[in-house]
């Protein structure tokens, strides 16, 4: 995408947390929520990839669940055409979280921004950024890169990052669920 590095790593951070943190369907399958020791592996993971670690306690699960759950409506709303009402979604995680842009310079890099809550709850320290990231996604033209999979049996979202915008899926695995239905279809048909 055409967004700073930061952004971007944020906004897949905040796509990340909504498929760890929320129950729905992921790839054809029932998503409960893990328990809590497969959780806090996967949150190193999604929220490793801005450059900081996690090591959480169960009730700071629970705060980033909460979280998840209000980033989910931001996509769930997008995917559903109601930009008001993703709008309205950010602008009360921003306000939540206190989320304030703060230029940093650490470990060798060179300045650059980030978005740290003014709380230092884990809610907060991940809440703000995601927020921010997704404020600066919602008020691009590139809007609708957030998504919802639209493979059956599947809610886990998406930040297309494609070249021409046109990915619907969350996964390859979805893709090719919904590519081997229809190619079933047709062969019943034909
Ligand atoms: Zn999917």
């Amino acid at each position: 995408m055409n967004f700073n590095s930061h952004t971007d790593a944020v906004v897949q951070a905040a796509a990340g947390l909504v498929n760890v943190f929320t129950a729905g369907e992921r790839r054809g399958r029932p998503y409960p929520l893990p328990p809590a020791a497969e959780l806090r592996v996967l949150a190193a993971e999604v929220l490793g990839t801005t450059g900081r670690g996690v090591r959480v306690s169960e009730a700071e699960l629970a705060e980033l669940a909460a979280v998840a759950r209000d980033l989910r409506a931001v996509f769930e709303a997008i995917t559903a055409g109601d930009v008001d009402t993703a709008a309205a979604q950010v602008n009360a995680l921003l306000e939540g979280t206190q989320a304030r842009p703060h230029l940093d310079r650490h470990d060798g890099e060179p300045w650059h921004v980030h978005f740290h809550g003014a709380g230092d709850s884990i809610a907060d320290l991940w809440g703000a950024p995601c927020a921010t990231g997704l404020a600066v996604v919602i008020g691009s033209e590139m809007q609708d890169r957030l998504g919802v999979c639209t493979a059956p049996h599947c809610d886990r979202v998406y930040v297309d990052t494609s070249r021409n915008g046109t990915r619907r899926f969350c996964s390859t695995a979805c893709q090719n669920r919904v590519k081997a239905a229809a190619f079933r279809a047709r062969a019943d048909t034909g």
